[in-house]
């Protein structure tokens, strides 16, 4: 599964030939290690409006090269005072160091009334995802909108997204708003005491979530099929879980996973939808049995799976339910039209259930994953699955743990204003960007 282009660009002699020939550059990106340093510079902060506060916390001194740049423009109102932005990024973004931070705060323009200030926000949509691709050596950019009220509700983001767990992420829009704050006790394990299921944990995305999620705290119950009984317990036991095999696409499924947890745990506080399966063909050589396969596994049986959780009352307050889509979901793709149908119901379900969740103190949000090095790309054929590698901003295919940090930060119970957000961890894909 490693990528032969990437082993060669990141070689002594693989970095002169491709700076020589204008060939992509793939940068070694740096991804979280414990006790080390979030980012390996200082964050410089910039601009003014709501988010003074938490431009101050997160402000480091130091010396350039910068580990971040953060611009708070939620004070930004009309177009005119977007020139704020390049009198503060001009002079430093080539100071940002190797796998640096941008991250520029907005207000949801469709929270406002103006049209200038609706307007400006919403140009700054352009901006991030200009300047991500702008960037180099591993570096990324986001927008975060901060709904006026949840000033509180940032801080989980902007430690995620100020960190090498975002690595892979990168030209994403995220959505923060009003909710109850809730602060883990221990920002290292934020997630302990609490329980997490995992679907599709016995390998790949999946294992990698378990794994995540036990480090954050979590005890972590992994479903895989009977098919897979011996590597999903070597995952159950390697994370100090419990293993559970189960069909997902079996109808008493929701039943068995409310009683489950019931008698347990008295319930689940985390719920990962990532079981899921491909069967491509075109659509006019694609069999009735290869549509309902799909369909079953990677969107029906989720719904259900909620519909009994949250019927019966299993998924407990500041609970979290997080889909996995694609980004075949937003782009499409030939070859899947039934995959594609089931990853954007994906962004349906959390677009649709999000409120209801917020009502119970709960969210629910998906990841979009573009090309990651699992057994699911490997078995593409090789000349797409190195143009699956090439075509984003980073260069490179992404880690099943890019994924797993992703859905990390969702979890946490200090990310109750992250709710019905996408965020595609596909290192900016050029595919439905
Ligand atoms: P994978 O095939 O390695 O793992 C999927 C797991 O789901 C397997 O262990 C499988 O046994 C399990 N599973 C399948 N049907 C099941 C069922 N009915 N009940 C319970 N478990 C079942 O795939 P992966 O690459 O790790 O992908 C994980 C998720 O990420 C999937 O939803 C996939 O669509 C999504 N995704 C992957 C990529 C990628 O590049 N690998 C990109 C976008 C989205």
């Amino acid at each position: 599964m490693s990528d032969p282009y990437l082993q060669f660009a990141q070689s002594g002699f693989g970095r002169f030939v491709t700076s020589r020939l204008g060939l992509p550059r793939p940068a070694r990106l740096r991804r979280h290690r414990p006790g080390q340093p979030a980012l390996a510079g200082p964050v410089l902060t910039g601009g003014a409006g709501r988010l003074d506060a938490v431009l101050k916390a997160h402000a480091t001194g130091g010396d350039a090269p910068y580990g971040g740049l953060v611009f708070d423009a939620t004070g930004i109102d009309n177009p005119e005072q977007l020139r704020a932005l390049h009198a503060f990024f001009n002079p430093v973004i080539r100071q940002l160091g190797p796998c640096g931070r941008v991250v520029v705060l907005g207000t949801p323009p469709e929270e406002l009334t103006s049209v200038p200030a609706v307007v400006a926000q919403r140009a700054l949509e352009g901006f991030v995802r200009s300047v991500a691709k702008e960037l180099r050596s591993g570096s990324t950019a986001q927008l975060v909108y901060v709904s006026e009220g949840a000033e509180p509700n940032v801080e989980s983001t902007l430690r995620f997204l100020l960190s090498a767990k975002s690595a892979y992420v990168s030209g994403q829009v995220i959505r923060v708003g009003a909710a109850e704050v809730v602060e883990p006790l221990d920002w290292e394990h934020p997630l302990a005491d609490r329980v997490a299921l995992v679907t599709g944990a016995s390998r790949g995305i999946g294992a990698a979530i378990a794994e995540v999620l036990a480090r954050d705290g979590a005890h972590v119950v992994c479903l895989d099929i009977a098919a897979q009984g011996s590597e999903l317990s070597e995952v159950a036991n390697r994370v100090g879980g419990s293993a559970l095999q189960m069909d997902i696409t079996s109808p008493d499924a929701p039943a068995r996973l409310v009683e489950y947890f019931q008698l347990r745990h008295e319930g689940v506080d985390i719920v990962v939808h990532n079981a899921g399966i491909t069967r491509d063909k075109t659509l006019a050589k694609m069999t009735e049995d290869q549509w309902d396969a799909v369909l079953s596994v990677n969107l029906a049986s989720q719904l259900r799976v909620n519909d009994g959780l949250l019927k019966a009352g299993a998924l407990r307050r500041n609970g979290r339910i997080v889909g996995v889509s694609s980004i075949a979901g937003i782009a499409g793709n030939v070859g899947q039209t039934n995959y594609a149908t089931s990853k954007a119901g994906v962004i349906g379900m959390v677009r649709s259930l999000a409120p209801e969740l917020a009502s119970r103190g709960s969210t629910i949000n998906a990841v979009a994953p573009g090309f990651i090095e699992t057994r699911m790309t490997a078995a593409v054929p090789l000349f797409i699955r190195q143009a699956g590698r090439l075509m984003n901003s980073m260069s490179q295919g992404g880690l099943p743990v890019d994924v797993a940090e992703t859905i990390a930060w969702y979890a946490n119970p200090a990310s109750s204003g992250v709710n019905g957000n996408v965020v595609r961890v596909c290192g900016q894909s050029l595919l439905g960007a």
